[in-house]
């Protein structure tokens, strides 16, 4: 059945909505491959399936993360550029300053590289906690730095931020509950250092989508307004309002609708020119993060989706603060956002290989001979006489016919040779049913989940829980395809196994225009030949949320660059290795390898084992060892 369908690579590129999800990084070529354009202004791409070749050939193996840090320094100046056009048409008085979220993406090569892309827009950092408050000290270490300190703090981060004042950095430290005012008070104190703060507010607009719960009254973080009003009393006793300076708010990640947004920085306006009224001296208004990523290609308020773009973004908040200052009397704040997602998700994909598939594909089945049972030759006359005007009939029939044989079986009456006939008959009809289905224009609903019932699964060479976490966490959908054969049909439709022996490690949840689809078209596999997937968008938060389910470490990774001569691959990261993983839960290799060397001594000893033998047992258990968590292709 795998024989290759001519297909025009346009119709894939339709297919699998990458003009929707990937403009412009990502498109299909003539030669039925995705191809990366890392730079939109520059002509330059990079064929993914060359370069595939490319990098196994310097022997790096899949999975794979190809990082393109051209993707980064564009979603940079997308987001940065946006604001200024913004700025300059609503002619607003005052400035943007994005801050990067550490949180998104912590390696500490695309932390550079964001401090690198975000030097000619003042881009700063933001951190969540006291490693990534070291991350951002570290990392920033220009003049005129710009780093906001949020999430729970202890007196050693209080004291640190504060000191790092000292620097040449603009450093705010954000009050996201009211105990950490005295905290810091406290180390102001000790340290003869005037602060420089900052307060996040519970917004009472809502958010919408999953993490709608980090905006309103009962938010984790944030301080509501009688809060608010307690610390400027409090800092005005001390004669320190003009340590007051920024206003902060986040109404949660992938706000798919931009209403809610123009809802919170309506309010958020209003708080900020009230508290200048009441005297802090402010400067800055910090929106947060929840600018989204459209991972469908939908462009609607689907919760994988955003219904609006980065400039509508972009207007929408200066707009809003603009008119705020204005009906106040107040002097524009420095808008700053805090966008994450928006910046990191585009740069990563992942690439891993498909390994084998539960084909199923029955063809017809032999005529059975004439004495066999009654429910046998029944069946196969129902499945002699599928046609597109009787598949519901049909369907309840083979439906019938198997119960039937099930219950006789049970009873003793029917044997096990001939209730697998049975069995595999029925998926014949199932079959049958399902390819005559798409000549029907309404497709009865009990048969709408044939084509889910007979899709085949792929195993692939990965672990979603350590690569796409949140496609298993909360059920993300991101973009996954072949990144090579677009130009060949796909006729399969599958669902994706990893390699985790966990059930929940299967990806059966793809994007399309219209609703999530249980299946992917996929092309069949053919022998002797490799078969790659890519997954896109996944470089915000999957990363660092990926853990070691069933020891499966992180993927290799490398960073590929465009330069005037094509391109250059830098900054290979090994994947752990066993061992690493092995480490990572107290394992000790080393006493591994000796308690196994005991045992096979004994063995030998006792004659259960040869020579041979154990020198190969022992050589197989130190070099997997060494190597890599996931299988490796040049195994014999
Ligand atoms: C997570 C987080 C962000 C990043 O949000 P994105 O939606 O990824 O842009 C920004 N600010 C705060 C306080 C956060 O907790």
């Amino acid at each position: 059945m795998s024989e290759r369908q001519p297909h025009n690579p346009s119709a894939s590129a339709a297919l699998y909505q990458i003009e929707g999800w990937g403009r412009p990084y990502f498109v299909v070529n003539d030669a039925g491959h995705v191809e990366v354009r890392p730079d939109p202004s520059r002509d330059e791409a990079i064929d993914l399936h060359s370069l595939i070749e490319a990098l196994t050939a310097r022997g790096i193996a899949l999975p794979l993360l190809i990082r393109f840090p051209n993707i980064l320094h564009d979603r940079i100046r997308l987001l940065n550029d946006c604001f200024a056009t913004a700025i300059e048409e609503y002619e607003y008085p005052g400035t943007y300053r994005g801050v990067f979220p550490i949180k998104v993406n912590q390696q500490r090569h695309l932390v550079e590289e964001v401090v690198e892309a975000g030097r000619p827009y003042r881009h700063g950092l933001e951190a969540g906690s006291k490693p990534e408050l070291l991350i951002a000290l570290a990392a920033m270490q220009d003049e005129d730095g710009f780093i906001v300190c949020n999430g729970y703090k202890d007196l050693t981060y209080m004291e640190t931020a504060l000191m790092a004042q000292h620097f040449d950095n603009e450093v705010i430290v954000v009050l996201e509950r009211k105990e950490e005012l005295e905290r810091v008070l406290e180390a102001s104190k000790k340290l003869g250092i005037r602060p420089c703060l900052g307060v996040r507010t519970k917004l009472s607009s809502k958010g919408i989508g999953r993490w709608s719960g980090s905006c309103g009254e009962r938010a984790k973080f944030g301080l509501t307004t009688s809060e608010i009003v307690a610390v400027v009393d409090r800092l005005r006793e001390l004669d320190m309002l003009d340590c007051l300076k920024l206003l902060h708010f986040h109404m949660g990640s992938q706000v798919s609708s931009i209403l809610p947004i123009k809802n919170a920085i309506r309010e958020a306006a209003h708080t900020y020119a009230e508290l200048v009224k009441l005297g802090a001296a402010m400067g800055y208004l910090d929106v947060g993060g929840g600018l989204a990523v459209d991972y469908d290609g939908s462009k609607t308020d689907f919760h994988a989706s955003m219904n609006y773009g980065v400039q509508e973004y972009a207007y929408d908040i200066v707009a809003g603060v603009q008119d705020g200052c204005e009906k106040a009397g107040i002097a524009a704040p420095t808008i700053v956002s805090e966008s994450g997602r928006a910046v990191a998700a585009y740069q990563s994909v992942l690439l891993f290989d498909v390994l084998g598939a539960d084909g199923v594909h029955f063809g017809a089945p032999d005529e059975p001979e004439p004495d066999v049972h009654r429910l046998i030759l029944d069946l196969y006359e129902t499945y002699r006489g599928i046609v597109p005007k009787n598949v519901q009939e049909s369907w309840h029939d083979a439906l019938e016919a198997k119960e039937e044989a099930r219950s006789l079986f049970k009873y003793g009456y029917l044997g096990m040779r001939e209730l697998a006939r049975v069995e595999k008959l029925f998926w014949h009809c199932s079959e049958k049913i399902q390819q005559n289905l798409h000549r029907l224009r309404h497709v009865p609903e009990e048969l709408s989940k044939l084509d889910e019932l007979m899709s085949s699964i792929y195993y692939c060479n990965f672990s979603i829980f350590q690569s796409a976490p949140d496609t298993w966490a909360m059920d993300q959908v991101f973009p996954i395809m072949p990144i090579h054969r677009l130009d060949e049909e796909p006729t399969v439709k599958a669902r994706l196994a990893d390699l985790t022996c966990d059930s929940d490690g299967i990806i059966d949840h793809f994007i399309d225009r219209e609703e999530v689809q249980p299946v992917l078209p996929l092309h069949p596999l053919v022998a002797g030949e490799r078969y790659v997937l890519g997954m896109f968008l996944g470089g915000a938060y999957q990363e660092i949320l990926g853990d070691l389910h069933n020891l499966f470490g992180d993927t290799n990774a490398v960073h590929v660059r465009l330069e005037d001569y094509g391109y250059s691959v830098a900054h290979l990261i090994r994947g752990d290795s066993i061992e690493q993983v092995l480490r990572y839960v107290q394992h000790d290799p080393e006493a591994m390898v000796e308690s196994v060397r005991v045992q096979a001594e004994r063995a030998l000893n006792a004659g259960r084992m040869t020579l041979p033998q154990l020198r190969t047992f022992m050589r197989h258990y130190e070099s997997s060892l060494l190597g890599y968590t996931y299988l490796s292709a040049d195994e014999e």
